[in-house]
């Protein structure tokens, strides 16, 4: 599990507003998520192995078995 650095993103991440793009880790497709409609984060759309979230913290980024 890690956060993003909004200081420091990478070239395959993005974060504005409450918006943020991150690329999978497991299959590497960048998917988007947003802190308003996906509130409970958001699973990569293409392999669900790696979950996004808006915390309190930041922009989280971790395995999507952690939830289940
Ligand atoms: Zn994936």
């Amino acid at each position: 599990m890690r956060f993003l650095d909004k200081n420091n993103l990478g070239d395959d991440e993005d974060w504005y507003g409450n918006s943020a793009a991150v690329r999978c880790y497991a299959c590497g497709k960048v998917f988007l998520t947003s802190q308003v409609l996906h509130r409970k984060g958001r699973a990569c759309p293409r392999c669900g192995k790696c979950r996004v979230m808006f915390t309190k913290r930041g922009v989280e980024v971790s395995e999507a078995a952690d939830q289940l």
